[in-house]
């Protein structure tokens, strides 16, 4: 397929992104790493009459831990979140995360924000974003702002992003003493998208769970965090049984999505499965 026609610019920071971004209002979208945009265009699902690529702008491209969080530019692609020295020793997870996207050449070009803001429902990142408790920075008509992870989904391809705002930063906290995190996915054959994937935090201290948090994409219109089985973890120890227990109809089917890669049903499943082997791996990780 063969798009519409679109002009193109290329915008030299934030800043002038924000400004076309303005003056074109609807009719304008970011180009960064094409993945999903482009597709959606030659589908005609999108027909921007503008595309501004915000692929030059440096600013976006830096991997840096301070303060205790794990800072990603939102141009950061998932290849670089794969291989990246820094993200491993702060934020293993989310190496093992980024390696699992689509194929090589999805993974060289697609960026953590282009992912985080197209929010796309069997994306792997948001599963991330919810159990890890990462911020969202984003920088629009009236200035810079930091959204909660757990309020940037909020529907089927929507986000918390306002109209003009650019991502510019996705931060994670790094992982302290007995934290550890894992996420484990059932992938798609053919795409390689999330049937359902799920991202497991925990910290524990002597044997007991002092919190919990599942992040679940891919089965709903848009990730969730799985609140329930959470709080029936936190306080006891993370062995099988517990936590076999505690995932237990951890999504209702009526919730759930349903299309030729698997039913509500069959997703409700996946989601004890992939939690629970996550949970595991995470439990034995944090010691
Ligand atoms: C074959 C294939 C397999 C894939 N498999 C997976 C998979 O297994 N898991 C997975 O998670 N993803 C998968 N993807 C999606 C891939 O990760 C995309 O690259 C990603 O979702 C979008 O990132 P992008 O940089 O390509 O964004 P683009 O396609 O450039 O943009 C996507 C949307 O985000 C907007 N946008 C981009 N950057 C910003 C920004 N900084 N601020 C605000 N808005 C912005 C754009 O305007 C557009 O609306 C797959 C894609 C393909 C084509």
């Amino acid at each position: 397929m063969i798009p519409n026609t679109f002009d193109y610019a290329r915008a030299g920071s934030v800043s002038e992104a924000v400004s076309l971004l303005q003056q074109h209002g609807d009719d304008a979208k970011l180009l960064a790493g094409g993945h999903s945009l482009i597709p959606a265009m030659k589908l005609r699902l999108s027909a921007p009459a503008l595309l501004i690529d915000v692929t030059g702008i440096d600013a976006l491209k830096e991997i840096s831990a301070s303060d205790g969080r794990l800072h990603l530019g939102a141009l950061v692609t998932h290849r670089q979140v794969e291989h990246s020295d820094v993200v491993r020793a702060k934020c293993r997870v989310l190496s093992q995360a980024a390696a699992l996207i689509g194929d090589p050449q999805v993974r060289n070009r697609g960026t953590i924000g282009g992912s985080l803001a197209h929010a796309d429902p069997s994306a792997d990142y948001p599963a991330l974003v919810l159990a890890l408790n990462a911020q969202i920075e984003a920088t629009g008509p009236n200035g810079s702002r930091t959204i909660a992870g757990e309020d940037f989904f909020t529907g089927l391809f929507e986000t918390a992003l306002e109209e003009g705002e650019v991502i510019t930063k996705v931060s994670f906290p790094v992982l302290g003493e007995g934290e550890a995190a894992a996420y484990q996915k059932f992938a798609n054959a053919a795409s390689r998208y999330a049937l359902v994937g799920v991202a497991a935090w925990v910290k524990m201290s002597g044997g007991t769970a002092e919190a919990v948090r599942l992040g679940v994409t891919g089965a709903a219109p848009s990730a969730f965090r799985a609140t329930s089985a959470e709080q029936a973890l936190q306080g006891g120890p993370l062995d099988e049984d517990t936590i076999a227990d505690a995932v237990r109809d951890l999504a209702d089917p009526n919730e759930l999505m349903s299309d030729l890669g698997g039913s509500a049903s069959y997703r409700a499943h996946l989601c004890e499965v992939m939690a629970k082997r996550a949970l595991l791996k995470a439990a034995k990780h944090a010691g």
